[in-house]
């Protein structure tokens, strides 16, 4: 028998929070986790009477977004009310934006499929909708329970093409995208609390064929995990389904993490099941070019830009610069202790290796790390100056950490300075040569672990603070000048 071969197709729709302090359309408060329906007002409530009034930094993130992601912002767009019931809808119709978003176009490479570009279609702004809570009250068998609070909250929805070829592919294409949204400032990336949410559309096609299949959408995924699981387990079905003489029917179905498979929620509704139309509360939108620039001026340098200009500018490899880059707040601390360091290497290396370790020893981020990036600094600096031993510097760099002591400090309370003055040294040497007679003899014999042996006695009577470079002159010396 000859089984068909299929080809995955996916496009993403990406609804991301925007960090604004109040509401889309109102002043109430978007923080997390406030007690139920303590952020809410006749606005956000949907009482009748009570108009929107569109949050102008919502609209300046938003824009923020579209221009990193190449898009083309529109100079007018238009909010629309899309009408369906649903008890955490009050007002019975969300307003979003429909005919009319505020950006086409864009693209994000990815480095999966070889550098991948994907298409963006569209970002359109819109409200999210508020929490219906059907587990944890004694009565939850009976009755849902509704929270408000994030009711209004502000969206962006970025909608790609259906450019993805598979499971890694899209769940790549999302990670990056959490990262730009996040190193921009216009996320905070918690997908847990469900700042980034993902819905998936799937179909699949027998390798050859220009026409789409029939597409599935899987709602709601927040994880990059559930993304790659939730597809494969997507895919998988439908080649089944084809396979087995069936047709996939386009519907939302719902990913189960527990069980890791995909359950159909709902027939897939069409546009005009929305009966969208313009909302008559709210002008049309309109971005003129100056605002387009101020939003163009406040960009961040972006994740790309700032990889080459540390290879560039510090002479960093490709791959400090890409650990390095990670994220805005790394680059940041990075970029500080390498300035005030004057090394720019060995502040990679040292935010590479010790900084990096010890943060995720500890699972903390870079935004919590007690050690100031001028601290870090302070140390590499006695490295170079030969104060301090590599190794010794280690030491100190952990009591730093958990003390918040300056490295000034911790050297000179412990007397950890490296010995560099000569003559202590000296006399150290000329122990370590009385009680070595067959070492110095070997060397003499020209065996240079022999040497190598020696310097390590002196930096071991030394408790491992004697500049090895000195240690190893005035051995070499002592040798050289006895007959
Ligand atoms: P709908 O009208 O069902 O909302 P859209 O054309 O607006 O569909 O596309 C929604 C998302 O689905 C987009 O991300 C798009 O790339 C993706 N998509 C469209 N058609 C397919 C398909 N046949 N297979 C997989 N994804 C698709
Ligand atoms: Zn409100
Ligand atoms: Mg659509």
């Amino acid at each position: 028998m000859n089984a068909i071969r299929y080809e995955p197709v996916i496009g993403l729709e990406i609804h991301c929070q925007l960090q604004t302090r109040t509401k889309i359309f109102c002043g109430c408060s978007t923080a997390f986790g406030a007690p139920p329906n303590s952020h809410v007002c006749p606005v956000c409530l949907g009482l009748p009477g009570a108009l929107p009034v569109l949050n102008r930094q919502a609209v300046d993130f938003a824009i923020r977004a579209a221009l990193a992601l190449g898009c083309e912002v529109q100079s007018e767009s238009i909010f629309a009310r899309k009408n369906y019931f649903y008890p955490d809808l009050p007002k019975g119709y969300q307003i979003s934006q429909y005919e009319r978003p505020l950006a086409l176009g864009g693209s994000l490479t990815i480095a999966a499929g070889g550098g991948k570009r994907v298409g963006l279609t569209r970002i359109h702004m819109e409200e999210d909708a508020g929490k219906s809570l059907h587990e944890g009250f004694p009565d939850s068998d009976r009755r849902t329970y509704l929270d408000y609070n994030r009711s209004g909250v502000p969206l962006i929805e970025i909608v790609s093409e259906p450019d993805m070829r598979s499971a890694a592919e899209a769940s790549e294409f999302f990670a990056k995208l959490r990262d730009i949204l996040v190193w921009i400032g216009v996320n905070d990336g918690n997908m847990e609390e469900g700042s980034l949410r993902c819905d998936a559309n799937v179909s699949v096609r027998p390798v050859g064929q220009t026409a789409f299949g029939v597409k599935t959408e899987v709602k709601n995924l927040n994880s990059f995990r559930y993304v790659h699981k939730a597809i494969e387990y997507e895919v998988d079905r439908q080649v089944d389904l084809l396979d087995g003489g069936g047709r996939v029917v386009q519907e939302t179905r719902l990913f189960d993490s527990t069980g890791g498979a995909t359950h159909s929620m709902r027939s897939k509704e069409e546009a005009h099941d929305y009966r969208y139309f313009p909302e008559p509360d709210l002008p049309p939108l309109v971005v003129d070019a100056a605002r387009i620039e101020r939003a163009r001026a406040a960009m961040p340098e972006l994740p790309e830009a700032r990889r080459a200009r540390f290879i560039a500018a510090y002479g960093l490899p490709e791959y400090d610069a890409g650990v390095l880059t990670q994220s805005a707040a790394l680059a940041q601390y990075y970029e500080q202790v390498a300035r005030e360091a004057g090394n720019p290497k060995a502040a990679s290396n040292w935010v590479m290796g010790e900084l990096l370790r010890t943060l995720k020893e500890r699972g903390a981020e870079i935004a919590d790390v007690p050690l100031a990036a001028g601290a870090l600094a302070g140390l590499i600096r006695l490295v170079d100056s030969n104060v301090l031993s590599s190794s010794t510097a280690k030491d100190v760099f952990a009591r730093m950490y958990d003390s918040g002591r300056s490295a000034d400090d911790i050297v000179s309370a412990e007397g950890l300075a490296q010995m560099d003055d000569e003559s202590a040294l000296h006399a150290i040497v000329r122990d370590v040569m009385t009680a070595n007679p067959d070492a110095i003899a070997q060397v003499r014999a020209g065996k240079n672990n022999a040497f190598g042996f020696l310097v390590g006695q002196v930096m071991k009577q030394s408790g491992g603070k004697a500049n090895p470079k000195i240690a190893n002159q005035l051995l070499k010396r002592e040798l050289d000048g006895t007959p």
